[in-house]
């Protein structure tokens, strides 16, 4: 279970982003002001913060330096306004990454999956084993059985980002969330393209999948060969 604490003074928003992330299974705090967010990112850090620039006792981006200083919580900070500059000092100022309101909470999930994925392989940055395919985020390099394997950037991107969940259907949507930082529609079109390249790469077909598996109309997932058949 992943814990949340919004940070969010306006007490409708507060009561949507409750419910839905409650909903999406997540443990869910919340607090209409600032500075109390201070004590508890020190006594009890929450896995995720999202965090409101804009509150009634102190500046967001204040607040973010000062909890900065005393904690390494993942924060996403969300913002009214989609300005360039407010959302580079915000992230110069240590977010992780950020939203624009208004944004719907499926979104959120898919931003707070991302953060927490890029926190656990920055953390250990060693490479990701899935069968005897190596992804190695450090480096960049992907092996298939002791061999690199020779991949553009957003196929290595799209492969890292299946290989850190191996064994899930992850949706074209988050997908291109994630490698593509296309929140707002984008085209499935580019990820169904890409695929089939890194399948070619991974010397296998769509009629015959060893890796890379497609669930119509929900999304794909990266599973070792052997263990397909254990868990269908
Ligand atoms: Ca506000």
């Amino acid at each position: 279970v992943v814990s949340i604490l919004v940070v969010e003074d306006d007490p409708e928003i507060r009561r949507a982003l409750v419910s839905g992330l409650t909903e999406r299974g997540h443990a869910v705090a919340s607090v209409g002001s600032g500075l109390v967010v201070l004590e508890s990112v020190v006594d009890a850090p929450p896995d995720v913060l999202l965090l409101d620039l804009g509150l009634p006792d102190i500046d967001g981006l204040s607040l973010l330096a000062m909890i900065r200083a005393v904690s390494e919580v993942s924060v996403i900070v969300v913002t009214a306004r989609d300005d360039d500059a407010d959302i580079v000092r915000a992230l110069d100022a240590g977010a992780d990454d950020y939203v624009v309101k208004p944004f719907g909470v499926d979104h959120l999930a898919a931003r707070i999956r991302a953060v927490l994925r890029r926190g656990r392989t920055s953390d250990t940055s060693g490479p990701l084993i899935v069968g005897e395919l190596v992804v190695d985020p450090r480096t960049r390099v992907a092996h298939l059985e002791g061999h690199p394997l020779d991949l553009s950037r957003k196929e290595f991107d799209l492969l890292l980002a299946l290989a850190a969940r191996p064994g899930e259907v992850v949706s074209k949507r988050d997908l291109l969330i994630e490698v593509w930082q296309q929140p707002y529609g984008g085209s499935d079109r580019s990820i169904d393209v890409h695929l089939s390249w890194l399948r070619r790469k991974l010397g296998e077909t769509a009629a015959e999948p060893r890796y890379l598996r497609t669930v119509r109309g929900v999304g794909v997932r990266l599973v070792a060969p052997d263990e397909v058949d254990r868990d269908q």
